[in-house]
């Protein structure tokens, strides 16, 4: 299926913004049905007042290379997590299935 460009309106302030195909298979690729109901700038306010950007760094281990690395989330413990390069690795050996966490801060839509 062929994705273009859409332009949706933020429910907060009204304005317009562009979802483009690479987000829509971004939200895809998650399983989100849902079109995102805010502008970009709006959803960077509501997750500053949820304090999602304070999240502390955690300093993990890597479980490949015994690296310290630093991950924006709370590690799961039921999943080994990996430094950067350990992960791109990991991820490739699994063939782009999720083998794990890492410390790669993937920009969320
Ligand atoms: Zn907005
Ligand atoms: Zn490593």
């Amino acid at each position: 299926m062929a994705l273009e460009d859409r332009t949706l309106s933020c429910r907060d302030c009204g304005g317009e913004f562009a979802f483009t195909a690479g987000e829509q298979r971004f939200y895809m690729e998650r399983g989100l049905l849902n079109d995102p109901q805010r502008c970009p700038t709006c959803r960077a306010t509501k997750r500053r007042e949820r304090g999602d950007d304070q999240r502390a760094l955690t300093t993990v281990v890597c479980a490949s290379c015994g690296a310290q690395t630093t991950v924006p989330f709370v590690p799961r413990l039921d999943k080994p997590v990996y430094c950067n390069s350990c992960f791109v690795k990991a991820r490739a050996a699994t063939n782009g299935t999720e083998p794990g966490q890492s410390g790669t801060i993937t920009a969320t839509p």
